[in-house]
């Protein structure tokens, strides 16, 4: 990996925008100096990007947002582009959450337009993937995630290596305080590497940030990150209180 490790907060559907201003106010006053070798982001709701955007300004936070349509414009009845992401003010994008995939019908090919709309807006996609427990069970893992990677991926052998972060997401440790051990996160991570360098390159295997997801907290943070192929964390609940996300910065 190239570059400092991601530490990225998904509020999922949680904060109105007067909630972003005050966790933000009260994050910076704990994190100072900001830490020099890390990459803080926040996926915020639609409503809050621009106050999270006017929060962290002159810090190096950088503002996400949680979806967006593929297409710049159009009747497209309550969606959001990724131009209109950018014009809010933000620099990147959470996609193909596995809460999308199996809640709003997400599918890899919609993932892999999305991706191309967010890199084509002058955007960083944060593109999460991962098995359900069924298929850990079944021993399918590594066939999902390769996949899943097949899916998202096509077409995007030409992207700059490093352009956008993966997020192995296990879906059985999503919010249900069940975490993969160190070694499982390891070990799909050093597959979807592997994967990188087979089907893409070595400089994108080599550039790729991989963030493990998946019910990580203050205490089980610093052994994950440990993890040689393990590049940042995606986190859910533990991202929602200043004192559990600050912790986790601090790893
Ligand atoms: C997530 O939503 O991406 C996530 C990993 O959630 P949690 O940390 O709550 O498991």
């Amino acid at each position: 990996m190239s570059g400092k490790p991601l530490l990225a907060g998904n509020w999922k559907m949680f904060k109105t925008s007067g909630q972003a201003r005050e966790f933000f106010q009260e994050l910076l006053g704990r994190l100072k100096p900001f830490p020099a070798d890390r990459e803080v982001a926040f996926g915020v709701p639609f409503t809050s990007l621009e106050a999270a955007v006017q929060a962290v300004g002159g810090t190096p936070i950088i503002i996400a947002a949680q979806n967006v349509h593929w297409e710049a414009e159009g009747a497209f009845t309550g969606e959001i582009s990724a131009p209109m992401v950018a014009a809010a003010g933000a620099g990147a994008v959470i996609l193909g959450h596995s809460e999308r995939r199996q809640l709003f019908g997400e599918t890899g090919a919609g993932v892999n337009k999305k991706i191309k709309a967010v890199l084509a807006a002058g955007l960083r996609p944060i593109v999460c993937l991962g098995e359900t427990l069924e298929e850990r069970e079944a021993g399918r893992t590594f066939e999902v995630l390769a996949v899943q990677l097949d899916e998202a991926l096509a077409g995007l052998g030409g992207a700059a290596p490093g352009a956008l972060d993966l997020a192995y997401e296990p879906v059985w440790a999503i919010g249900t305080g069940r975490t993969a051990t160190p070694e499982m996160a390891q070990e799909a991570h050093a597959f979807i590497r592997k994967w990188l360098a087979e089907k893409i390159s070595p400089a994108v295997a080599g550039a790729t940030r991989l963030l493990y997801g998946g019910s990580v907290k203050p205490d089980n943070a610093s052994q994950l990150m440990a993890q040689p192929d393990i590049d940042g964390a995606l986190v859910g609940g533990a991202s929602l209180t200043v004192d559990s996300f600050a912790r986790i910065i601090q790893y």
